[in-house]
């Protein structure tokens, strides 16, 4: 670092205030983490060179009997971790994963059943502002409004009447636990293609904290930066008779040459899942949400489906009047990091919305139990509703974060 700093003070200054950001607020965003120093570096290493088009001992470049080390060690380890036939650990993003799983599967113009964004789908099942909803035919299923959990009842309809080539299940603002084996009884009963997204909930899988979609789904995509806790970055995994379609679609279809700095972070980060510990991690992000949810609810917040099984609660402020980009406002004025969320059947235009959603991965990283939670409702609440205590919640917030720091201050 002392290096970046002489040769490049601007960015050396970027880094170093990130850190301050991240040291000195609470970060209650969902589908972040913070990874660990082993991940940070294999991400800075010399691996970020070497062009490694193809897979490991079938490559189109020469050099790579090195990287290949990497990218078969992050292959088994997310293998055993899943117990999935196989494993491509090349897409750079979560949306790229799901490009490449849609190439692999179907052709344009080809219908799909996901679930709809305004329900907590993501941005890649279906929206016209996404390849997804350009270039396929894309038909959306929700939530109900009473229970607001998904209406299985809606999805075997809809699938019965569309006939989708491919059903994604999987979502990026849905709290409770997803019920694959229904997912997978539809999609057998309409001959289609079962895609689990997983983006989110992968390391809770990890960890055992939540069911597995891999023994349902025939692919499964995923991140490995949220609740996995590894460098930014997506995977996919499938059935061996998926194998060569996915790897294909991968590389050379959608991608040239792999991030091999990238796959060697997640190789680390798989490991570090791999052991005793991340299942207690896992559990302990579980307990933490639902700590942080009962506390909002009790300072009058309602959270969505009436809690949560995951890492994150989508909370409906409609009680306490104010919008969830004004909450969203206050909160950042006062240390606290989160971002706003439409609600099911929301009111309000999404950049408005009339919700918050918060994760505990950040949180729990940093050791955070469920007491603490408790404190962090209370501030979050007290946030919203008083923008004139601001002050005072950041040196709350201060004093929670000095207790239980997120990076070691020289990192
Ligand atoms: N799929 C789901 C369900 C997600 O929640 C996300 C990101 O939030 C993605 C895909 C896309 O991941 P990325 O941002 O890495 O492209």
């Amino acid at each position: 670092f002392g290096l970046l700093r002489r040769q490049d003070p601007e960015i050396a200054s970027v880094l170093l205030d990130e850190l301050d950001r991240l040291r000195g607020g609470l970060q209650l965003i969902a589908s972040e983490n913070f990874t660990s120093p082993a991940v940070l570096a294999a991400l800075g290493s010399t691996l970020t060179n070497k062009y490694a088009e193809g897979y490991p001992g079938r490559r189109y470049y020469a050099g790579c009997e090195v990287v290949d080390r990497a990218e078969r060690l992050a292959i088994d380890r997310a293998r055993r971790l899943f117990g999935a036939d196989h494993v491509n650990v090349q897409p750079h993003s979560g949306a790229s994963a799901n490009l490449a799983a849609y190439a692999a599967l179907l052709q344009p113009g080809d219908t799909v059943l996901a679930m709809a964004l305004s329900h907590g789908g993501h941005l890649t099942h279906g929206s016209k502002v996404n390849f997804s909803g350009r270039w396929f035919d894309v038909v959306a299923y929700g939530v109900r409004r009473d229970t607001e959990l998904i209406d299985y009842d809606e999805v075997r309809e809809l699938a019965l009447r569309h006939r989708p080539k491919m059903i994604i299940c999987g979502a990026t603002a849905y709290p409770r636990a997803i019920d694959f084996a229904a997912f997978r009884g539809i999609a057998d009963e309409v001959g289609a293609w079962l895609l689990a997204d997983v983006a989110h909930t992968i390391g809770l899988m990890a960890g055992g904290a939540l069911p597995s979609a891999v023994p349902y789904a025939d692919v499964v995509t995923f991140t490995t930066h949220k609740a996995l806790r590894g460098p930014r970055g997506g995977g996919i995994m499938c059935t061996e008779e998926l194998a060569a379609r996915i790897d294909r679609a991968v590389f050379p279809f959608v991608q040239g040459g792999p991030l091999m700095h990238a796959v060697a972070a997640k190789a680390v980060a798989f490991g570090e899942a791999l052991r005793p510990e991340f299942a207690g991690y896992a559990r302990q992000v579980v307990a933490n949400a639902r700590a942080l949810a009962d506390g909002l609810a009790a300072e009058g917040m309602r959270p969505v489906a009436g809690g949560t099984d995951s890492h994150l609660a989508l909370i409906d402020l409609r009680g306490t009047g104010m919008s969830g980009a004004a909450a969203e406002a206050r909160c950042t004025a006062a240390g606290i990091t989160l971002n706003r969320n439409a609600i099911p059947y929301d009111p309000e235009p999404p950049t408005v919305t009339s919700g918050v959603r918060v994760g505990t991965p950040c949180v729990t990283t940093q050791g955070m139990g469920a007491e603490a939670m408790k404190e962090v409702a209370s501030m979050v609440a007290q946030a919203v509703r008083n923008p004139d205590a601001a002050g005072e919640i950041r040196a709350r917030v201060a004093e929670l974060t000095r207790e239980y720091p997120a990076y070691p201050s020289e990192l």
